[in-house]
């Protein structure tokens, strides 16, 4: 173990209203996969106040040691105190890694944390695999305007940190009789620089990375394809998705993209409607079930990518397969 690195996994846990958000619980299965591979303890760090309920859960999933550090500071995120939360947490048990999710509170406290360890941090990964034999994390990730994926590993410092995209792994229940460990951090008000003023609850709360089917529609699919796109999805009980260029059209909301710059999904039917199928837009929905492609181009790239691949214009296309569903769905509720 280098560095008189304790051989710890962690993941660092985001809850909101005592619920643990889902890329927290997707890290948690990723850094079981991670802790075991390394034959190490995976622990759970979760920050907040009078929050004791999340940690059953966190051991339900898997967790090895659940840090629970409880300060009425820590109440809402504020990242002084909780980059000192965790680094000084850090500096006394000697993670080998720490992993965060790519949210915005995973984005904002990851760099602050791995600068205040000296040690490096890899943005942004769309996978993590393990070499055994040097003990290290091999932190995948496109590069290059998303042209190349790339391995980056972090040899001599530690803990290696990175921050992991959604889509990573899927949530297990895997108890382990795991054990919680309180933790009073010695905090400031004077420690804070930047100060909370307003809550404000996202636009678009769409549940993507949860959602079993996503229809996701391009730039072929033009405006008044999305309202189809909108009636398809609720006939099959699923989210609505776009590519970039979609979004940057505003026929879709930004919190629906998917792709390299957007979120990662992996439910268990992707529609990819009007899509062409550029690297950026699929590395969002590699680890898709069933992916079905409608492209009028019959050389898309898109089709490279789908189980099923229909050649058509979604003019045609769209309203027939409507007409279908409705027909057949409106049988069966008879
Ligand atoms: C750094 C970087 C990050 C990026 N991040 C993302 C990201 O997160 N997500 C993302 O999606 N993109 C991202 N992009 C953009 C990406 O490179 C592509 O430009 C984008 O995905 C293309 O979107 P599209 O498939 O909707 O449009 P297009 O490439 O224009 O494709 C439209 C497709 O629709 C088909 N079509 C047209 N009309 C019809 C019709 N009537 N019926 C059927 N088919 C039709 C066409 O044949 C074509 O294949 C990123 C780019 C960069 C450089």
């Amino acid at each position: 173990m280098a560095d008189g690195a304790s051989g710890e996994c962690w993941v660092f846990v985001e809850h909101v209203d005592g619920r643990i958000r889902r890329a927290s619980l997707e890290l948690v299965a990723k850094g079981r996969e991670v802790a075991d591979e390394l034959a190490g303890t995976l622990s759970a760090v979760v920050l907040g106040w009078k929050h004791e309920g999340v940690a059953g859960e966190l051991i339900r999933h898997g967790v090895d040691r659940v840090y629970l550090v409880e300060h009425h500071l820590l109440k809402d995120y504020q990242v002084d105190l909780y980059c000192k939360a965790v680094s000084d947490l850090a500096l006394d048990v000697k993670p080998d890694i720490i992993l965060f999710s790519s949210t915005f509170v995973g984005r904002d406290l990851a760099p602050r944390v791995a600068k205040r360890l000296k040690t490096g941090m890899t943005a942004d990964c769309l996978d993590l695999q393990v070499d055994k034999e040097r003990r290290l994390v091999k932190q995948i990730k496109s590069s290059l305007g998303g042209n190349i994926m790339v391995e980056v590993v972090t040899p001599r410092h530690r803990p290696q940190i990175a921050t992991v995209k959604l889509g990573v792994a899927v949530p297990t229940v895997d108890d382990r009789g795991g054990i919680i460990v309180k933790v009073h951090p010695s905090l400031d008000e004077k420690c804070v620089m930047v100060h909370l003023i307003e809550k404000i609850r996202e636009r678009d709360e769409a549940d993507l990375e949860g959602a079993d089917v996503v229809v996701a529609g391009g730039r072929g699919a033009g405006e008044w394809g999305f309202k189809l796109i909108r009636r398809l999805a609720e006939l099959l009980g699923g989210e609505v998705g776009g590519t970039r260029m979609a979004v940057d059209e505003g026929w879709v909301s930004r919190e629906r993209q998917i792709g390299q710059s957007g979120r990662v999904v992996s439910p268990k039917l992707y529609m990819a409607l009007g899509i062409s199928g550029a690297l950026q837009h699929v590395v969002g929905f590699s680890k898709a079930g069933l992916v079905i492609a409608v492209n009028r181009d019959p050389e898309a790239p898109i089709f490279e990518h789908a189980d099923i691949g229909v050649v058509a214009d979604l003019k045609e296309f769209l309203p027939a397969l409507i007409n279908e569903l409705e027909k057949e769905l409106g049988a069966k509720r008879a």
